[in-house]
């Protein structure tokens, strides 16, 4: 795959799967921009990575920082093609116990940050009649998972964001897809506790966690010409969990 030319806006990219997807479009020759909470971690992490790749802060919340992602984008490098909804967090506890801060602030940034990104993409991609919109949603949106309401309200939430802009958007040559990861190794999943971690990895048919990387080949195929008919869909990155 070559995305020379491409350029990339991946969310909440500062580390995990966020950052491997930067990582792998640079590695294919994309301009990409390397997007989080904090400007110093996003310029290291950018400096790290190499290639045509820049940092820009932006909490996916604030609509006013996705402004400022979007136009610094485009005065350095002119256009945008993929984006990348990945920014996401976890506050798990059954509904009994749930804040109902913790339900808006999950819903907030998996969810309505999409949302907000989507709506400023779309625009741009819009009058390009070319774009490229991949959301990582998670296998708990579509099965759901005791202890994680809001993360699965959310994650599930982001399908159907996922299939309503791709019918919105088709015909202006914007696709939009969703991967829905199982079990991926990073800071996320490391903060589960070892009981939950084993009965996930119990189901996994192929018998591991995921890599980030297992993820990213899936946002670049599609964001590649050869996914150019593929729209409004969702493929698990599970290791066979949603079908054990
Ligand atoms: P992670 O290591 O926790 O990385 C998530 C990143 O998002 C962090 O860098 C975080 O910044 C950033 N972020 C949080 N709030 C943000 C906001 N308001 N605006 C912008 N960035 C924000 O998680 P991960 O495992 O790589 O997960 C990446 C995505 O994959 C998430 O959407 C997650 O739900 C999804 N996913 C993960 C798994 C898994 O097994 N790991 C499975 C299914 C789906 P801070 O570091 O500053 O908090």
């Amino acid at each position: 795959m070559d995305f020379k030319n491409k350029t990339v806006i991946v969310t909440g990219s500062g580390r995990g799967i966020g950052r491997v997807i930067a990582e792998q479009f640079v590695k294919n020759n994309a301009n990409v921009v390397v997007s989080d909470l904090d400007q110093g971690q996003v310029e290291t992490v950018a400096g790290e990575i190499g290639g045509n790749c820049i940092g820009i802060k932006a909490n996916v919340t604030v609509q006013k920082d996705i402004d400022i992602l979007f136009d610094k984008t485009r005065k350095e490098f002119g256009q945008i093609d993929i984006v990348v909804n990945n920014a996401g967090i976890t506050r798990d506890t059954l509904i009994i116990r749930m804040d109902e801060k913790d339900w808006d602030m999950v819903l907030d940034i998996n969810l309505k940050g999409a949302f907000l990104v989507t709506k400023l993409a779309a625009k741009i991609m819009m009058k390009q009649r070319y774009g490229r919109i991949i959301n990582i949603s998670s296998i708990v949106g579509l099965q759901g998972n005791a202890g994680q309401a809001n993360y699965a309200a959310s994650k599930a939430g982001l399908i159907g964001l996922t299939k309503a802009a791709a019918k919105e958007l088709a015909k202006r040559g914007i696709t939009v897809n969703a991967v829905a990861p199982g079990f991926i190794a990073t800071e996320m999943t490391e903060a589960l506790t070892d009981e939950t971690k084993d009965a996930f990895l119990n189901q996994v048919l192929i018998k591991r966690s995921g890599t980030p990387k297992d993820v990213a080949s899936v946002v670049l195929f599609f964001a590649s010409d050869e996914a150019s008919y593929i729209t409004g869909q969702v493929l698990a990155v599970d290791g066979g969990l949603t079908i054990a």
